[in-house]
């Protein structure tokens, strides 16, 4: 059993609630979400992390009155082998965490460095990250979450580990500074870097919760596996 704690501030956070249970269903490995929303509610059995996209200063101070995101922090300090998946805005969390807590990855990001919201945009990505390839298994429609959000589809790709495309969505993202980049650049798009592994932190500054293809949910639970 995977405990998969998800941080539940502001942003899409449900679309990854949806992606954990189908990466769980490809993978055959049972999970339980427990959407945080307290500093309270983090503790050692949390096995993995999910900080998910959205809008970041909004999550600081969503954060506050409950503390989620020091309680988060403090986890990550303590359990630095467990695995965390942050994408976009949580992205930006890990590489600018609070005061008292050093970067989570090491690199420089830019908050909204392609430009405005209509400046967001869809593209094809390349990946390198090893991840276990799933059964091919859909959710039905009332696994799905109560907003009824349909993920893109997955493009025909043959095998998946092999062709290691991925569609990015980009809303309103953030950029990592390339040339500070110290850490494993993992997904690109073109020559830029749009994803990186530091350790067990992987972060995203696209949307993979949008698309059908969970492989980097799958990452996280097959991580948290055999995390200590
Ligand atoms: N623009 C947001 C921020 O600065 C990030 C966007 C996203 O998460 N889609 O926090």
């Amino acid at each position: 059993m995977v405990r998969v704690g998800l941080a539940m501030l502001q942003g899409a956070r449900y679309e990854h609630a949806e992606a954990i249970k189908a990466a769980s269903l490809q993978l055959g490995v049972e999970v339980e979400i427990i959407h945080l929303k307290m500093g309270k509610q983090v503790n050692a059995e949390l096995d993995c992390l999910i900080l998910p996209g959205g809008e970041s200063t909004a999550m600081r101070k969503a954060s506050q009155s409950e503390s989620l995101l020091e309680a988060i922090y403090a986890w990550m300090s303590e359990h630095p082998t467990r695995p965390v998946l942050g994408t976009c805005a949580g992205a930006i969390l890990l590489a600018q965490p609070d005061s008292t807590h050093e970067p989570f990855i090491r690199t420089g990001i830019s908050r909204n460095a392609w430009g405005r919201q209509r400046d967001s945009f869809e593209a094809m990505l390349e990946v390198r990250l090893e991840v276990p390839v799933g059964k091919d298994v859909e959710l039905s429609a009332d696994e799905r979450n109560q907003f009824n959000h349909q993920p893109l589809p997955v493009q025909p790709s043959g095998s998946e580990s092999s062709a290691q495309q991925f569609h990015g969505v980009f809303i309103r993202a953030p950029r990592f500074e390339q040339s500070s980049i110290k850490c494993n650049p993992i997904v690109s798009l073109g020559e830029e870097t749009v994803g990186v592994l530091d350790g067990a932190r992987l972060a995203l500054t696209f949307h993979p919760e949008l698309t059908g293809d969970y492989r980097f949910h799958r990452w996280l639970l097959h991580r948290a596996s055999n995390a200590d």
